[in-house]
């Protein structure tokens, strides 16, 4: 079957080949730019598809933009994460399982520059800067660590000054271990250039070594030139403005875009190609270009409506794609590059049998899709505040999941995963499987707080901080402040912080300014801190008021009853049940709580509790006996570690609306969860 349309799909690869030698199309310009561009590219890379190497020549064109001199360059070479086993990224826990060494030299990588020079631009004449190269290790002080590349300059680059920097450079491209490399034919190609880090406004370079964390960089232009195998389908960051076919059996792909903080591409003679076109009322058209592995042949139109899904919500809620193009890569079976993002490119992922109850390709499509606002318009920085993107996309796309699709069904696979059984009735969020951790004491929300630095969290504190958790925050200052005010605070700090580099104080002062309210009392908790929220309900006591019996003052005398009515005691007969209920704080942290107290007789009291103290106790005198107790009714408090203790029902058959409830809360702490299984 595979073969079959590798066949078809050379025949139609030699007969557009031989049609049309060379096409032109001119590049999108933005007027004015979208960004500040400081940081642009010119490369020109020729990929060896046999040796697997690429040879690169760039020219950097950058700009101080900054108000500090600086006499140096910082630049990442992130293919030397996987040069031998002693980097820092192959000696960090969470990649010790895999390893080039099980597949020999051909799994290893590298990126060796092999020039450098100043060329000649401004004030600058042109200068050899090879031998003023050298390693540095900023975050570990790992010797054998090669990731990061710091060049002393001859002068200092003064700010407002620009600077060209030529670079000539080799790369060794790996087997596929994180997110890039080579896969027999299937060439995925992402951090594969030397790319200078982000020199910031305190006048220091931030370029922190590749060890656990993803990216960081400046906007700019890209215009690259990709020379691989005639008849290649090429994906790239970008859009195809020329194709020219070389005499020596290659073609060379042009590829164009402004504004963006990253290149990749991808390259085999394997993809099918499908095109649609995004349309949506008060959106600006995207064209949506897929490139599919055959063996998902079929899925192309759940690519296509995830993606628009995509741009359509978090367009309407945050602000605007403004790229017109995106290009969606079906990545190869095996090949480690699914379920990531970069500018205008993003990798989904599928099966061959994917049932639509799984929400495969579904959930890592409209993700991915959804970094192209948070990550890609909104650049934070990923090695230090990873949950800015992957937090806000999580949150975005979970609200997506419960707002318009019908609830995930439970689905096993059999066989190595390739047989998905579809487990009708069963939704995923009727299981707690993932979200174990979540509860109790040892929960996991203690491991770190979330204003740890990302390429600073402890053991398994990285990935609940940077998706699971700060998704849940943003859900319950959501339900705390109102969709409608929050839904401006969202699109107000999109449209304040596109093409640029917020931190989390900035998003929190947008907070603060668009709902009028000092809110650093919830950041302090959820951000700072590494408190969790508990509310529950504690004793309950709902009873007929009982007779008097004992001793009791009459007619000024003492007189012994064995039964007194309340009747007898001018007591108000029509209220004669007593109820009594403590409800409790169980974790550090405190928020404003609502109870609901409902009767027999369908009657109902609600009460706010400012949450502060250890318990609090409620008391009703009624005419009719306490059938629930419900601590937080509607669910405002996302993060609290521990539903199944918010209820208390008097009757069994009670307990499965109890239930029901608590499905429904864990549609978004299971959502969050799940989620943690891409980048
Ligand atoms: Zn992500």
């Amino acid at each position: 079957m595979r073969y079959l349309w590798i066949h078809i799909i050379w025949i139609l690869i030699l007969f557009k080949s031989f049609s049309v030698l060379a096409q032109t199309k001119p590049p999108t310009h933005y007027v004015p730019p979208l960004s500040e561009r400081i940081a642009n590219y010119q490369m020109d890379v020729k990929l060896d598809v046999e040796k697997k190497l690429l040879h690169g020549r760039e020219i950097l064109t950058w700009r101080n933009t900054t108000s500090h001199p600086t006499t140096e360059l910082q630049f990442h070479l992130y293919y030397n994460a996987w040069r031998n086993n002693k980097s820092s990224f192959l000696r960090s826990w969470r990649y010790n399982s895999r390893t080039p060494s099980e597949y020999g030299e051909d799994a290893w990588g590298y990126c060796e520059i092999e020039k450098m020079l100043i060329l000649s631009f401004g004030n600058f004449p042109e200068t050899e800067l090879t031998d003023k190269m050298e390693y540095i290790q900023p975050d570990d002080g790992n010797p054998y660590d090669r990731t990061v590349l710091k060049v002393n300059l001859p002068r200092a680059i003064q700010p407002g000054e620009m600077i060209q920097v030529e670079i000539q450079w080799e790369s060794k491209i790996p087997r596929p271990i994180a997110r890039t490399g080579a896969l027999d034919d299937y060439f995925f190609l992402a951090q594969w250039f030397p790319k200078i880090g982000v020199f910031e406004e305190n006048g220091q370079w931030n370029c922190h070594q590749f060890i656990q964390t993803e990216f960081y960089a400046d906007y700019g232009v890209y215009d690259v030139k990709l020379t691989v195998p005639q008849g290649w389908i090429v994906g790239a960051t970008g859009e195809e403005i020329e194709k020219v076919n070389n005499e020596d059996g290659t073609t060379t792909h042009h590829f164009y875009q402004e504004d963006v903080h990253d290149f990749t591409w991808v390259t085999s003679p394997h993809f099918l190609e499908f095109n649609r076109l995004f349309k949506e009322e008060g959106l600006p058209p995207v064209k949506m270009r897929l490139l599919l592995m055959p063996d998902h042949q079929g899925q192309e139109e759940r690519y296509f409506q995830s993606t628009a899904t995509a741009l359509k919500y978090y367009g309407l809620w945050a602000g605007p794609y403004p790229y017109g193009h995106v290009t969606i890569i079906d990545p190869a079976y095996q090949s480690r590059s699914g379920g990531m993002e970069y500018p205008t490119l993003f990798t989904g992922g599928s099966r061959w049998w994917a049932p639509p109850a799984s929400w495969q390709p579904e959930s890592v499509t409209i993700h991915e899709a959804g970094h192209q606002f948070w990550y890609g318009i909104v650049g934070n920085n990923e090695f230090e505040y990873a949950w800015l993107d992957e937090g806000f996309n999580t949150y975005t796309q979970n609200r997506i999941f419960t707002e318009f699709f019908p609830p995930r069904q439970y689905v096993r696979r059999y066989i190595e995963g390739l047989i998905p059984i579809v487990f009708e009735g069963v939704n995923m969020a009727g299981r707690t499987d993932g979200a174990d951790g979540y509860f109790g004491f040892y929960s996991m929300l203690k491991n770190d707080s979330m204003s740890t630095k990302s390429y600073r969290y402890g053991p398994n504190g990285y990935r609940i901080n940077s998706y699971g958790r700060p998704a849940m925050t943003l859900r319950t200052l959501e339900n705390y402040l109102g969709w409608e005010t929050f839904q401006k605070i969202l699109s107000t700090y999109f449209d304040r912080w596109k093409f640029r580099h917020p931190k989390p104080e900035d998003f929190f002062a947008v907070v603060n300014e668009i709902s009028g309210q000092d809110m650093s009392w919830f950041f302090d908790q959820t951000y700072y801190s590494a408190n969790v929220f508990d509310y529950a309900v504690g004793r309950v006591q709902s009873q007929k008021i009982a007779p008097l019996s004992g001793f009791y003052e009459k007619e000024d005398s003492l007189q012994y009853y064995s039964s007194l009515e309340p009747s007898a005691l001018n007591e108000d007969t029509t209220q004669s049940y007593l109820s009594t209920v403590y409800i409790r704080r169980w974790g550090e942290a405190i928020f404003p709580i609502e109870i609901q107290f409902t009767f027999e007789d369908s009657t109902t009291i609600q009460e706010q509790w400012d949450g502060k103290a250890r318990w609090k106790k409620f008391q009703y005198r009624t005419s009719s006996p306490l059938v629930k107790v419900e601590v937080d009714p509607r669910n405002i408090l996302v993060l609290d570690i521990n539903h199944s203790n918010n209820t208390w029902v008097s009757e069994p058959q009670n307990k499965l609306a109890a239930w029901k409830w608590a499905s429904k809360w864990m549609v978004w702490l299971q959502n969050a969860l799940e989620f943690v299984a891409f980048f």
